[in-house]
């Protein structure tokens, strides 16, 4: 009524052409104020943005919020508290994986909503297959602005309209990013020149449309440099070791024996705890150095301190990474757009923090394949939320473009869940998980392949024509293998049909299992690309 009021105040009309136009709003304009009144539907509500958070190998473990190894000890001394308080907010997934544990695949995945087979990237340094649609396309198409800063590495040009990126795995320090327009070297520490980047863009962008925002962190990568603000934080506590630190990898099939991810003999004094070499005289690790010189520990003593300077660097690297979720979390809020923007953050999988004797990823074991995925979606996610529901990074894709109000093409391995988060899971969602992993490269981790299900893990490694069968609930840090236990003949047979069907369902023809009573053939063993040990 006022807007047809206002109209007949301005236009006062002197003809009678007029005079019955006006009349006409006038007799419409009580059915369009009561339509206004209305509590819009859904797809009628502006359009959300979407900030992106992804940060590199921080696992679950690592997250107050997760109820994981260690975070009790997160929660204690403030490792996490920004994650902590999206997911009170929002909620988070305990049960989210990946589909080969390894940066530029899990990537890629998420990028086109594609198993590593299929969108080409099952190794690093592999470009997604030219012409595959991803998702910053599709949001585009729905009139969304998008941008990303940070690690991006794939050798991939990205989808996004605006980009500043490192393609390879980047420096903690004065980190050379790469634009539309050029490379160029910017001081700071990685995890807050990525946020500052990502907050001027933010400050910068069209108002006029909705927007997501990719932000996506180096940290907490190997070799964990800390930001100087945190270079003595924790040095007087004692961080908790995991009951399988000196795991003897008994009752398993050989390849756990025979990996290279061994805090005790792989783990660099040097590089990787920054003991003796380019960070002997270095001031922000003179006490390690000196403690090391005056200790000379030996044996278990010696893994047991090396695991505590690994872990305090790691979750040094991961506080600030949780200042820079508080950072954006403020800025959003500031700006009013707290109710209207969903934040995600996850990690693009998990990692070894002293399990099983180890650091870094590859394995479809657990720490590896659990990714962190916290959201906040005002009005969508109830509060508080603890998903059990098995997702997986193929998902990511779909589910930004049904965010969006859009879809992403029948073509893709995942599936929004979109619905999940509304608390209207439906009743064919998956209730396993395919995984296969390519590279025997880096770390000496065979190519395996296998799927997980709420109870069980069943893996098989091609080349030595090995099965491992984990009771998640029995043994749930995957210490004893019941693949030749005679009671899990029936559990074994249910999930190599499941597997079976799995890779039938994907596509997935790699490394194929033998015909049954048919011996393997060797795997093919694929070589690994340069940096893979990385
Ligand atoms: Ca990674």
């Amino acid at each position: 009524m006022n807007e047809a009021n206002h109209s007949l105040e301005v236009n006062p009309g002197n003809n009678m052409k007029h005079t019955l136009i006006f009349l006409a709003v006038l007799q419409l304009a009580p059915l369009a104020a009561l339509h206004a009144a209305e509590t819009p539907k859904p797809n009628e509500r502006t359009k959300p943005n979407i900030v992106f958070i992804f940060s590199d190998d921080h696992a679950v473990q690592a997250i107050g919020a997760y109820g994981a190894r260690l975070s009790e000890f997160c929660k204690q001394q403030g490792v996490t508290p920004n994650i902590d308080k999206l997911a009170d907010q929002g909620g988070f997934f305990v049960n989210s994986f990946c589909g080969n544990s390894l940066c530029s695949p899990s990537r890629a995945s998420v990028l086109t909503g594609l198993l590593s087979h299929a969108n080409g990237v099952m190794h690093l340094e592999k470009p997604i297959t030219p012409g595959l649609w991803t998702f910053p396309i599709g949001l585009k198409d729905l009139g969304y602005q998008t941008a990303v800063f940070g690690k991006w590495h794939l050798t991939s040009k990205p989808d996004y309209t605006d980009w500043r990126i490192s393609f390879g795995h980047g420096s903690y320090e004065n980190p050379e990013l790469e634009s539309a327009t050029g490379k160029e070297k910017i001081p700071g520490y990685t995890t807050d020149v990525i946020t500052d980047l990502s907050l001027d863009w933010l400050r910068k962008r069209d108002t006029s449309k909705p927007f997501f925002l990719a932000v996506q962190h180096k940290a907490p990568h190997r070799n964990w440099i800390p930001p100087t603000r945190y270079a003595t934080w924790l040095e007087d506590v004692e961080i908790p070791e995991p009951a399988n630190l000196f795991d003897d990898y008994a009752n398993r099939a050989s390849p756990a024996s025979n990996q290279k991810m061994e805090i005790d003999r792989d783990m660099a004094m040097d590089t990787d705890l920054k003991v003796g070499g380019r960070y002997a005289k270095d001031p922000r690790f003179a006490k390690r150095n000196a403690d090391y010189a005056k200790l000379k520990p030996q044996g278990r003593d010696l893994v047991r301190w090396k695991y505590q300077l690994y872990l305090k660097d790691y979750l040094r690297c991961v506080k600030a990474v949780d200042d820079s979720v508080g950072r954006i979390t403020e800025a959003l809020a500031a700006a009013g757009l707290a109710e209207n923007t969903i934040i995600i953050y996850s990690s693009d999988q998990g990692f070894y923090t002293g399990e099983h004797g180890w650091f870094d990823k590859r394995w479809i074991y657990e720490e590896s394949l659990h990714m962190p995925f916290v959201i906040r979606w005002p009005g969508e996610v109830k509060p508080g939320t603890r998903f059990t529901e098995m997702i997986q990074n193929i998902d990511y894709a779909p589910t930004f473009m049904e965010m969006a109000g859009g879809q992403a093409p029948a073509s893709v391995h995942g599936r929004s869940i979109v619905p999940v988060l509304k608390a209207e899971t439906p009743a064919d969602w998956r209730q396993s998980v395919y995984y296969h992993w390519f590279s025997t490269g880096g770390h000496m981790v065979p190519i395996h392949y296998g799927v997980r299900t709420s109870r069980h893990t069943l893996a098989y490694f091609p080349a030595t024509d090995e099965w491992e069968l984990f009771d998640l609930e029995k043994d749930p840090q995957q210490m004893h293998s019941e693949y030749a236990n005679p009671e899990y003949a029936a559990t074994i047979t249910d999930l190599k049909t499941e597997l079976t069907r799995l890779r039938t369902q994907y596509g997935d023809t790699e490394d194929a299992m033998p015909a049954k009573g048919k011996k393997a053939k060797t795997a093919k063993e694929k070589e690994a690309p340069k940096g893979d040990a990385e």
